[in-house]
C-alpha cells in the first residue's frame, strides 16, 4: 500500500491559495470554520487523512489527473454555478429501482433527502419515474456478464436534456440497469455533460450480488429479444435494497454532481471526490469532502458548513422520512414509508459529530 502524502505547505496552499483575494475570502470564514477547514494540514488530524492507494489498478496510478486547487476551480471559466434562475437539482428516475413500487418510490426519495443535505441550501426535485423505453436509448446485453446494459451517451442524455426544467442547474438520471459508453467498453458506473448539466448514473453494481456466479440479472441467450423490444426491461432483476447500496448510491449520486459543479477529482487528501476505477476503491472513498473540496463547494453553493453538516447528522437519524426537514407521511396507498436503511452511514456519522465538535467548539 503507498500513501499520496503532501506537504503542510501545499495542502495549504491548495485550500487558502496565496492570491490575496482568495486568502481574504478565506478570512471571512468564521473562525471555527477555520479551525476545522484548517485539519486539512494539521499532520496529526484524526478527520482528514492522506489517500491510500492500494493496486495499480487504483484511479490516481491509471488515469494521470492535473490536480485541482480551490484556485484552480475558483477561477475555472467553464465552471457552472447555481444561479437565482437555476438553482435546482432535479433527479430522474429511468426504470425501477426496487423490485416493487414502494421501495422504489422510498429508494429514490432517501437520494432526493441526501441529495438535500450535501447539498445544502439547493432544492432537490424528483421527475415522475419514467421506463426505460421512454429514453429510446440503445440497450444490450453484456457477453461475458451476460447482464442487461444501456447505452449510457446518446439517446439517454439527450432525453434528459430535453427533460432539464428551466429552473434546473442539472439533471440527473438514475437506474438500476447497468451502463456502457461505447461497444467497446465493458461498462461505465455513469456518465455526465458538464457543459448541459446532464448525468446519468447506474447504481446496478453496488448490489451485493452483482460480482457473483448467483446474480439474477442474467439474460440467457434464449430470452434476448430485437434491439427495438423494451419488454426486456419489464419486472428485470433490480438488486435487495440494503443500506450497503443505500451508502454506495449516495456517495456515487452526490460525486458525480460535484463534477457538473466544476470539481474534478481530489488529490489532496482522502475525499468523496477521489477518482474511482474499481468497486473497492470506491468503497474505501470517505463519504464527505475533505476542506479543499468542502472550500469549492461552499464558494459554488454558499451554504453555512455547520449547518450542513447538522442536516447532514439529521438525514442519517431520520429513518424513516424523505427529507432532513419534512416530517415522516404517508405514501400513496396509505402504507407507512419504509424504514431507510442508514447502518452504513453510522460510522460516518460519527466522523460528521467530530467535525460539528471542531466548528461548534
Ligand atoms: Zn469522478
Ligand atoms: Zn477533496
Amino acid at each position: 500500500m503507498k500513501t499520496v502524502r503532501h506537504s503542510e505547505q501545499t495542502l495549504r496552499t491548495a485550500l487558502i491559495s496565496k492570491n490575496p483575494a482568495l486568502v481574504s475570502q478565506y478570512e471571512k470564514f468564521d473562525a471555527a470554520e477555520r479551525r476545522l477547514m484548517n485539519e486539512a494540514f494539521r499532520p496529526a488530524s484524526d478527520l482528514f487523512g492522506p489517500i491510500t492507494l492500494h493496486s495499480q489498478s487504483d484511479w490516481i496510478t491509471s488515469h494521470p489527473e492535473p490536480p485541482q486547487d480551490f484556485e484552480e476551480f475558483f477561477n475555472d471559466p467553464s465552471r457552472k454555478t447555481p444561479s437565482r434562475e437555476k438553482h435546482r437539482i432535479y433527479i430522474q428516475c429511468i426504470g425501477s429501482l426496487g423490485n416493487t413500487r414502494i421501495i422504489s418510490e422510498e429508494y429514490v426519495k432517501w437520494l432526493k433527502g441526501y441529495c438535500e443535505a450535501f447539498f445544502y441550501g439547493l432544492t432537490v426535485k424528483l421527475l415522475e419515474p419514467v421506463p426505460v423505453s421512454a429514453t429510446r436509448c440503445a440497450f444490450r446485453v453484456n457477453d461475458s456478464t451476460e447482464n442487461l446494459q444501456i447505452h449510457a451517451v446518446g439517446h439517454i442524455l439527450h432525453f434528459l436534456k430535453k427533460k432539464k426544467p428551466e429552473d434546473a442547474f442539472c439533471i440527473v438520471g438514475v437506474t438500476m440497469i447497468d451502463l456502457y459508453p461505447r461497444d467497446s467498453w465493458n461498462f461505465v458506473f455513469g456518465q455526465a455533460s458538464l457543459t448541459d448539466g446532464v448525468g446519468i448514473f447506474s447504481f446496478a453494481r453496488y448490489g451485493g450480488d452483482f460480482y457473483s456466479s448467483s446474480y439474477k440479472g442474467k439474460v440467457k441467450a434464449s430470452q434476448r429479444q430485437s434491439s427495438r423490444d423494451y419488454s426486456v426491461f419489464d419486472n428485470y432483476y433490480t438488486p435487495e435494497v440494503t443500506s450497503v447500496l443505500l451508502l454506495r448510491s449516495c456517495k456515487t449520486l452526490t460525486h458525480e454532481i460535484g463534477h457538473i459543479f466544476g470539481l474534478r477529482h481530489c488529490q489532496w487528501l482522502a475525499c468523496l471526490m477521489q477518482g474511482s476505477n474499481h468497486l473497492e476503491e470506491a468503497d474505501r472513498r470517505p463519504l464527505d469532502l475533505c476542506p479543499i473540496c468542502l472550500r469549492k463547494l461552499q464558494c459554488a453553493i454558499g451554504f453555512n458548513i455547520v449547518e450542513r453538516y447538522q442536516a447532514l447528522v439529521r438525514w442519517i437519524d431520520d429513518e424513516s422520512a424523505d427529507t432532513p426537514r419534512v416530517t415522516p407521511k404517508r405514501s400513496h396507498d396509505g402504507n407507512v414509508n419504509l424504514p431507510k436503511p442508514v447502518e452504513a452511514f453510522k460510522e460516518w456519522k460519527e466522523w460528521i459529530i467530530k467535525c460539528l465538535a471542531i466548528v461548534q467548539k
